[in-house]
């Protein structure tokens, strides 16, 4: 694999995991965090050369719209895209205040909302691109606790087929990853009696690894996988089975 590829949330968990899983197949990644010192430090992470780090909070349109311009300048257009950045404010309905609601909606939807505005720009000149947004297996069960994570999630889901429709024909393709339980800062409060039940539900037995997404991320990021898109896979070790 060759050309850039622009990972959000590559400082950490996942997000880190698909960066260094793309530059080991040899593309050149621009890695995407809140800080500029956790998108440094994670591009000076990965194997290979000429990989960069940049900052920006994704729920704004103007720090996307001006990511966008200075990828472009760094690294050139952008073939891929891996919009994986994403938050949770997990409380009860009827304890969720509007902010919390409305920051895991504004990062986790409007954030891949406006990447993927920013981006089809260089992708259709090209006539070539490879969209990969995060979801999650909460997206279609919803969870107790999630309403604002769950809607945000089922809201990438529809925009990633969205997605798929209007840019198919300038050979862009859109699909959605829906992890189920992954080991990662995300889910290291999760309550043991949680973790019981994945290893004791999921027929694969355990928990998943950054290493389980980054590996359908690509696939799905290459070449090959030209046929597919508007699609969410689950890789979730069988819970939701
Ligand atoms: P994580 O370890 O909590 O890392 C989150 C990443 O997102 C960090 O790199 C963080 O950057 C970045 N980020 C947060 N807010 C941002 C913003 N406003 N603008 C730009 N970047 C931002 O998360 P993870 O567990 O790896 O999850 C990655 C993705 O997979 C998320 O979309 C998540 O919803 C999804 N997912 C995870 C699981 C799981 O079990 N872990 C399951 C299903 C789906 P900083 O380091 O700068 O804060």
């Amino acid at each position: 694999m060759n050309g850039t590829a622009v990972v959000t949330g590559a400082s950490r968990g996942i997000g880190k995991e698909i960066a260094r899983s793309l530059a080991e197949a040899g593309m050149t990644i621009a890695a995407v965090a809140t800080s500029l010192e956790g998108a440094e430090s994670a591009a000076a992470s990965l194997p290979g050369t000429g990989h960069k780090g940049f900052a920006c909070d994704i729920s704004s349109s103007e720090q996307v719209d001006a990511l966008a311009a200075a990828t472009l300048e760094a690294l050139g257009p952008a073939k891929v895209l891996v919009n994986n950045a994403g938050v949770t404010h997990d409380t009860l309905i009827l304890r969720m205040k509007d902010e919390d609601w409305l920051r895991v909606l504004q990062v986790n939807l409007t954030g891949t909302f406006n990447m993927i505005r920013a981006y089809t720009r260089q992708m259709m000149k090209e006539r070539y691109g490879r969209i990969i947004n995060l979801s999650s297996i909460i997206a279609a069960s919803g969870a107790a606790g999630q309403a604002n994570y769950s809607a945000a999630k089922a809201g990438v889901e529809g925009l990633t087929r969205s997605t798929a429709k209007e840019f198919g024909s300038r050979g862009i393709t859109c699909c959605a990853v829906a992890p189920g339980f992954i080991e990662t800062d995300m889910t290291a409060d999760l309550p043991e009696k949680m973790r019981t039940y994945v290893c004791e539900t999921a027929p694969a037995g355990r928990l998943g690894t950054p290493a389980d997404i980054a590996a359908v991320v690509k696939f799905l990021a290459s070449e090959e996988s030209s046929y597919i898109t508007g699609q969410v896979i689950t890789v979730d070790g069988g819970l939701t089975l």
